[in-house]
């Protein structure tokens, strides 16, 4: 059976083109035609010998996403639905802000985690990703933007650190000079506090950026909003990251949805700060996007600039994050699982959840 040619490193390439009796250069040349010059068949990679092309077609397949639908927003963010080749649909989010470009990619098709508030768990798990999946969002995204994004972030559909394997493969690919040529630094994975998987990204030599969504402050609330927290709560997570952050001297980032009536006191900005001070982050405030079905709400202005002062009183560094392309489902999750809907509607399998 063939093997998708995008879901190998660099390094892999290399591996396989040596047992071929090639020089491992040529994987360079191949990256180039599959990443810069965005070929999706052997016979146009013109600089290889018709010899190499051939093996390459009888070993390998370049499968690229299928574009099932886009919604643009009137505040400029544009949203994709992309068809995988089994069935399923994933979502990636084009977001414009000033001079920065931000692309958001999803790692898995659904999510096991059934955070209350998000729309992605709502249909559970379905499966990983592969690396020519999550890399193939980067490529749709970057073509649709002339090549412009400035900053890729994982936080679409699916818990990043929860398909780590294919994640890190996928990131080694965008980062590769040869491949995307993406730096570290401009990738941020989000993690719902997946612990296992933050001290794996401390292993990982390419210095990404780490954001955590914690969303509530105290156990009782984590509890209610995350079930992540049972298995880690959050002194379990907090240290975790103070070892990731003690590992290599890198910064976190807190993300936090302020949701209406649930976490937005005064309490709560006390326990955010204290969290805060103690891995010296910075808190990124996200006004909750509704997602129908749910039983939350958008808290009012007036609240989100109270917790903001509260926060900033406390000596916490905060930046405000509006939502973006509400008119558009732009809540991850929300459009995939639209679409979700109509094909269980159509008799297709029901997204299974992960025992
Ligand atoms: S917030 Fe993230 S971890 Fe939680 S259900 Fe949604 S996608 Fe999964």
């Amino acid at each position: 059976m063939k093997r998708e040619i995008r879901d190998l490193t660099l390094e892999e390439l290399q591996a396989e083109l040596a047992a071929l009796g090639e020089r491992p250069f040529r994987a360079g040349q191949i990256f180039s035609w599959l990443y810069h010059k965005g070929a999706s068949d052997f016979g146009e990679f013109s600089s290889l010998s018709k010899g190499l092309r051939d093996m390459l077609a009888a070993r390998f397949t370049i499968s690229r996403l299928e574009l099932e639908a886009r919604l643009e927003s009137s505040d400029g963010t544009a949203k994709f639905l992309f068809k995988l080749a089994d069935g399923p649909c994933v979502e990636a989010v084009l977001i414009p802000a000033g001079k920065r470009k931000t692309a958001c990619i999803s790692t898995q098709v659904g999510c096991k985690f059934a955070c209350g508030f998000c729309a992605s768990g709502l249909h559970g798990f379905r499966r990983n990703l592969t690396p020519s999946e999550i890399t193939g969002q980067a490529l749709a995204l970057r073509a649709e933007a002339g090549g412009e994004i400035t900053n890729y972030v994982f936080m679409g559909m699916g818990e990043p650190l929860d398909n780590f394997d294919n994640l890190a493969k996928a990131l080694r690919i965008m980062n590769a000079p040869e491949g995307m040529g993406i730096a570290a630094r401009r990738m941020t994975i989000s993690t719902a506090g997946y612990v296992p998987g933050i001290a794996r990204l401390k292993e990982l030599d390419l210095q990404v950026n780490l954001s955590v969504s914690l969303h509530a402050a105290n156990d009782r609330l984590r509890d209610r909003l995350m079930p992540i927290y049972r298995k880690y709560p959050l002194e379990k997570l907090v240290a975790a990251c103070e070892d990731y952050i003690r590992s290599g001297g890198r910064m976190i980032t807190l993300e936090y949805v302020v949701i209406q009536g649930v976490n937005g006191g005064l309490n709560d900005a006390d326990g955010l700060a204290g969290i805060a001070r103690r891995l010296r982050a910075k808190v990124n405030l996200i006004v909750y996007s509704p997602v129908p079905g749910l039983a939350f709400d958008v808290p009012p202005e007036a609240d989100v600039a109270r917790f903001t002062r509260w926060l900033e009183e406390r000596k916490v560094r905060v930046t405000r994050r509006r939502s973006k392309g509400q008119d558009i489902l732009a809540a991850c999750g929300q459009l995939a699982g639209r679409f979700t809907e109509k094909a269980e509607t159509a008799g297709r399998p029901r997204p299974v959840k992960e025992s």
